[in-house]
Formats: C-alpha cells, structure tokens, sequence
C-alpha cells in the first residue's frame, strides 16, 4: 500500500540515489477561533490536522544544501556558506529560508552539515490550512535534528517565522507554526500571541462524533492584501484613541466608553476583535466545562462579528456558513484574513456528506463555482517518522 511515507522515501531515493537517513512530517492546521486578534496581542485557538507535509532528509559531506519537492519541477541546490534572505525565491526559500533561519537562532553554535532534502505534501496549497507552516516546521524539525541543534518547539515555531517573514518575505505571526509543532491527536493550541504562552486543550472532538468541515470557497479578492492592512490600520488607531498599547487590552466591559471616544467604523472594527478574544476566552472555557457539542453559538457569533462589524467575509463565504447550518452544521464561520478563501463548519460526523450536498446545491444555485470541502481532523503536531 503506498502512503505519503513511502512515497517521500521513494522519491528521495529516486532524486538523490540511495535511502534517506530521517523522515520526519509536521500537520497544516486551522483556526478554530480567534481571527484577526493575533496582530492585535490577543488570543487564538487553532488545531494541527490529519494532513501532513513529509520531509526526507540525507547529510553532505561537500557543504551544499539541496532540495526538491514533488510540489515543484527542479531541485534546487546553494553552498551553505551561501544562505542568505537575499539569496533566496520562490519555494525553496521555505526549506531552505528554515536553514537560514536556524543557523540565526542558534548563533552559529549547531553542527552544521550540507544537506539532500525531499519534501511531500497533502496539506493543500493556498486553501488557508497553512501549508507554509508545515514545511516550515517540517524542515526544522528536521534540521535540528540532523545539526544536533536542540531546540524545543517553541525555539522551532520562531525559526518557522523568521524564515517566513525574512526569507519569504510574509509577514506573518506564530499562529501556524505553534499548531503544526505543538499540536496534539483531538486537542487544539491555546496561544496567547502577546506572551506567546501555548496551551494544548482537549477538543473532545472524537468522542462527539464530530469533525470540521473546510469549505474552500477558491474566492480570492485582488483587495484581500489592501483590506487587511486596512484593518490593522483601523486596529491601531482605536489602540491609539483608548490609550492602550494593543486591543488586547480593552475588554468588552470597556465597549462603551470605546464608543463615545471613536467613530462608528473604528468602534466596530474595535469590536470585533474585543469580543472575538473574549469568545477564544468563552470557547476554551465551553470546551472544558460543557464539551465540544456546546461551543456551535460561540462560532456562529464570530462569522456574524466578521461580517458586520470587521467586514471581510463576501457573499460566497456568507452562503456556505448559512447552508452549512441549515443543513445540520452545529456552528459555522469564514476563517482567514477575509475577502475570500475558506469557511469552516463544527458539524456531526454523520452529517458531513449531508452537509457538503447542501452547500455545493447552494453555490450552484447561485451561480458560484462549487467549493472544494473537506472534513479535519485535530490530529498529532511534527514528528519523527522513519
Ligand atoms: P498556505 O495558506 O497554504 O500556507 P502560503 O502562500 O502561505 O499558502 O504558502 C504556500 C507556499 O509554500 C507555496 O506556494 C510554496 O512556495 C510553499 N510550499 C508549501 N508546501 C510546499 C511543498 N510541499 N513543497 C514545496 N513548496 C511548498
Ligand atoms: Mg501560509
């Protein structure tokens, strides 16, 4: 039987000749809930899923770091000596911006080696499950191991984000590599993004019956990139006008006076993001409290809260929350950056396909390209596989 495993295995030996000598994978991951407060030091819940980014790994003698990935045509190859943000594109600037990365982080003092990697992967790319994250934390788990660098996790989330934001050249937070290297079997990452303190709670997921349905609704919006740096605009200025360094210092008691004191746009950007940390807050309480079967309300109040108030969702992810939910779904919304990209849905695992007809039935209808949907599940964060 062929799996991920002994194909990335098979693949490194048909590229490079001759077997590997670690194999290592690492999880995408999705945001349970918690969107848009990660800039604002505020709290998010993600989960690492049952699809996974493997990573093959062989020593050099001769200095040079080389990669390839069944994702992409060519393999790529660069002197050790040669790593640098500068030096660095298009995808191998993942794997190899991870180098870089970890060579910062551990000052020079890791034992170094020239490297043949091969990356394989079923964590779709550019659906919002973060198949940036899993190379990443892939990679460096794999590195650290191969340089006898001894970093913990939480060093290896860091390493993930410097070479996203320094190499790649996205800036994003620590959100997905936390998932992918912290994550555990039916449990989700409780990250405080201000202290950067992780949790791992239990979802219960399992015993429920129940699974996450994606639903990618493949909409992508040219203004997604000028609509989220305008929403961080927006944050920063209320931050300004309240008196506080981040949002993460006004609670939802403080919504009134935040009302006098700003204008009716930046009071409901304001309070999205006040009132989605206090339902991370509410939702990690549920959970350990009522079970998985109670948080369904605290999901739907989020999309609501992103449409009107934050005002990012679209028409697409509007409709494949509202189906989902008429079709038996417990708890749906949008997640991501907005404008576009994916949904999700807390839905009963016997309901799924249920679901899914409803949704692509409700698309067709209105004349939308059907989504692509699939369900997760919360599942072990990187580990060692061969
Ligand atoms: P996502 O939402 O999936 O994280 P990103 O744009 O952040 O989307 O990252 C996707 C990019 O990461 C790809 O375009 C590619 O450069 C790189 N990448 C992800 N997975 C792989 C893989 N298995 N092999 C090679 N490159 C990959
Ligand atoms: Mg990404």
């Amino acid at each position: 039987m062929s799996d991920l495993r002994t194909e990335t295995s098979e693949a490194f030996s048909a590229v490079f000749g001759g077997p590997a000598t670690a194999l290592w994978s690492a999880p995408g991951r999705v945001n349970l809930i918690g969107e848009h407060t990660d800039y604002n030091e505020g709290y998010v819940l993600p989960f690492a899923i049952d699809r996974r980014t493997f990573a093959a790994i062989r020593p050099r003698t001769d200095g040079m770091a080389r990669v390839a990935s069944s994702f992409a045509d060519e393999a790529v190859q660069l002197p050790l000596a040669e790593l640098a943000p500068e030096a660095l594109g298009g995808w191998s600037a993942y794997p190899l911006g991870v180098a870089w990365a970890l060579r910062e982080a551990t000052s020079g003092r890791a034992q170094e080696a020239g490297f043949d990697l091969f990356v394989h992967s079923d964590v779709p790319i550019g659906a919002g499950l973060s198949s940036s994250a899993a190379i990443e934390s892939a990679v460096a788990m794999a590195l650290d191991d191969l340089w006898d660098a001894g970093l913990d996790r939480r060093s290896l989330a860091r390493v993930g984000q410097l070479a996203e934001n320094k190499a790649v050249g996205a800036p994003t937070g620590i959100m997905d590599q936390s998932a992918s290297l912290l994550g555990e079997a039916d449990a989700a990452v409780f990250l405080d993004c201000r202290t950067l303190n992780a949790e791992v709670i239990p979802l219960g997921f399992d015993a429920a019956g129940l699974v996450l349905l994606v639903m990618d609704t493949g909409v992508s919006h040219s203004h997604a990139t000028g609509g989220y740096a305008a929403r961080r605009a927006s944050c920063e200025a209320g931050a300004r006008a309240l008196g506080v360094e981040a949002l993460r210092d006004v609670s939802v008691g403080d919504l009134s006076r935040a009302r006098d004191l700003l204008d009716d746009e930046t009071f409901r950007r304001v309070r999205h993001v006040v009132t989605e940390d206090q339902r991370v807050l509410d939702t990690v309480r549920t959970l350990h409290e009522r079970g998985p079967l109670a948080i369904g309300d605290l999901l739907d109040a989020s999309h609501r809260s992103m449409r009107d108030d934050f005002e990012i969702s679209v028409p697409e992810l509007d409709l494949a929350v509202e189906t989902a939910l008429s079709a038996g779904a417990l708890g749906a919304r949008m997640t991501g950056g907005g404008f576009g990209g994916a949904a999700i849905a807390l839905v009963p695992v016997d309901l799924v396909s249920q679901v899914e007809f409803a949704v692509d039935g409700a698309f067709l209808e209105h004349g939308y390209t059907a989504p692509t949907t699939f369900p997760v599940r919360a599942s072990a964060g990187a580990r060692r596989e061969g």
